[in-house]
């Protein structure tokens, strides 16, 4: 299972990023799902359950809401860190839990 990216495309108006990995498959996801699976502690409500991932399905069908993305960092070759319009910034969203993420088996 490929966790490494080629390419790392967001789009504000569709309001997704968009990852191709070096298998060639591709996971777009939207902001909002995105938003919604933010590994901070923060958001997982405590370092117990820092191991547990949202469910794919949970993610594909996120609520739109008007969510934004003011800017998306690379955090070292391992991970990305969304600065999202509410404010948050705090997630690290690595190219492992991406992966899982998009639901791919393999
Ligand atoms: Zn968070």
């Amino acid at each position: 299972m490929s966790t490494q990216p080629t390419g790392i495309k967001a789009d504000r108006t569709a309001r997704t990023i968009a990852i191709t990995w070096q298998d060639a498959q591709t996971s777009t996801f939207s902001f909002d799902g995105l938003r919604l699976a933010c590994p901070c502690v923060e958001c997982k409500g405590g370092h117990a359950h820092m191991g547990k991932i949202t469910a794919p399905e949970r993610v594909r069908d996120a609520p739109a809401t008007d969510l934004g993305l003011d800017a998306l960092q690379s955090v070292g070759a391992y991970a990305i860190q969304p600065q999202w319009s509410d404010g948050h910034n705090t997630g690290i969203y690595s190219f492992t839990l991406l992966r899982a993420l998009s639901g791919f088996a393999a």
